[in-house]
């Protein structure tokens, strides 16, 4: 009691006790330059509920019932005023869709159906145009135009994108961009939908689609293109691009040309995209420090027209060029660079000489999370023991041993790692980055705040102890 009564230690458990500040709402990402603002996003009215506030139903159709008022009639220019409902937190319903999962099964068992079909040249011609046509609407479409602007076009141009990138029957674009930008705005954190590092690579791969938690789509996330009624129309008739193209691929080539030629492709489709979710968060290399498990992968690149360059987009997302050197192949932003020349895209976004030399510096986010990933290497229960240790046997009181821990950066505290074995860590584990020292200090202050804490506030006992 006298202990906690010495002015020193107070101030020090305030700061370690008050409780953080919660983040501002942020929906899209502001790292390295990609600002909501320069990249023309609007700023929605964000409303944060607690969790379960609204049951499943219900949260739709407040959803619905906004966006009708706000787009009925008006222009696309229009911004809605959407209110979010925080439905990417929301755990209450962690339920598996089955009927949702069947549709996705039969694709890929229709594509068996070949042995009756049988396989035509034709339909193999098919079925090599349609993945690589879809795919560049997918990596130019979904990707870089719907979820992160990285250019501009026209409207015409944009629903052709959208209608062809619906056509990989991957849902909506403002579905697929709404989950995208919750992904780069909390990768690879607990609250990311795909992260191999929590959820594993099964459900990063696919498994994570069919949960309900994740099939609404929070529209304020996409107002900028919400606003639009056609985008809105193929939101809500989100199968009638795949069910028109595959029917066209019956016309032309029968069932050979549907089966062959469409699903086959389809199927080929889902898991080289969704490669980029699983694969390219774990297999690769790290060029950048982005405070997540982004990796460049040259054989993931290659067959998803420059998607595997993950760490390079990572790091500076709202680029249209994802391979930052001449040698990272990157097919879409070649395509992106002709059409330019047409004037059929325009403004295409270029990481700055600065992120391509790698001599930008980090981003608060990412320097907080890349130092809880260095923090997290030594284990604060044990210095504090060790702590506690030293305590009993010298004549250091529990209170010197805490303000000397906060200040003196430089004394040795049994298995208190100094600043520089912190240093030497940063630089095993992480790329090169000129906010290396920026982590390194801030992984020692949440190091002392999480051992000072269990040094004055001992932890729970445990029911897993050995029962005698
Ligand atoms: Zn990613
Ligand atoms: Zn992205």
């Amino acid at each position: 009691m006298k202990l906690l009564q010495t002015a020193g230690l107070a101030n020090l458990l305030r700061k370690i006790c008050a409780p953080r500040k919660l983040p501002q709402s942020a929906p899209y990402c502001f790292d390295h330059g990609c600002t909501g603002k320069a990249s023309g996003f609007a700023t929605p009215r964000l409303v944060y509920r607690p969790r379960g506030s609204f049951c499943h139903t219900a949260r739709n159709a407040r959803q619905d019932q906004d966006l009708t008022i706000s787009w009925r009639g008006g222009r696309a220019s229009k911004q809605l005023a959407i209110v979010s409902t925080n439905i990417d937190l929301d755990q209450q319903h962690d339920d598996i869709m089955y009927p949702q999962v069947l549709p996705f099964l039969l694709v890929h068992a229709g594509c068996v159906a070949a042995i009756w079909s049988g396989v035509s040249w034709q339909a193999i011609l098919i079925c090599v145009l349609l993945y690589w046509l879809r795919m560049f609407a997918i990596t130019a479409g979904y990707h870089r135009y719907f979820s992160h602007r990285a250019y501009s076009t026209s409207r015409t141009f944009q629903f052709i994108l959208a209608f062809l990138a619906q056509s990989s029957a991957q849902k909506s674009v403002l579905w697929w961009a709404t989950k995208h930008r919750h992904h780069h705005l909390h990768s690879d954190t607990e609250q990311d939908v795909h992260s191999p590092r929590h959820k594993g690579l099964v459900y990063s791969h696919v498994s994570w689609i069919f949960y309900r938690q994740h099939d609404a789509t929070d529209l304020a996330k996409v107002s900028d293109f919400a606003s639009y009624p056609e985008l809105m129309w193929l939101h809500r008739f989100e199968v009638l691009p795949a069910v028109a193209v595959a029917g066209l691929c019956f016309l032309i080539a029968g069932w050979p040309g549907l089966v062959v030629g469409f699903l086959w492709s389809t199927v080929l489709l889902y898991h080289a995209t969704f490669c980029i979710n699983s694969l390219a968060h774990v297999h690769g290399r790290k060029r950048y420090v982005t405070g997540d498990d982004s990796r460049n992968n040259w054989l993931l690149a290659l067959f998803t027209m420059g998607e595997g360059w993950h760490n390079n987009h990572h790091a500076y997302q709202s680029s249209a060029q994802q391979g930052f050197r001449w040698w990272e192949i990157d097919v879409t932003y070649y395509a992106l660079v002709a059409l330019s020349w047409f004037g059929i895209v325009w403004d295409l976004k270029v990481p700055p000489t600065q992120v391509l030399r790698n001599e930008q510096r980090l981003g608060s986010r990412v320097i907080r999370r890349t130092a809880e990933q260095l923090a997290g290497r030594f284990n604060p229960e044990y210095i504090a023991l060790a702590i506690k240790s030293l305590v009993r046997e010298s004549e250091l009181s529990v209170r010197d041993a805490l303000l000397l821990l906060q200040h003196r950066a430089d004394l040795r505290l049994p298995s208190m790692p100094t600043r520089e074995q912190l240093l030497s860590e940063a630089q095993n584990m992480f790329a090169k980055t000129r906010s290396l020292d920026d982590i390194v200090d801030l992984a020692r202050e949440l190091l002392v705040e999480s051992v000072g804490l269990l040094l004055v506030v001992p932890p729970p006992l445990t029911s897993a102890s050995p029962k005698s």
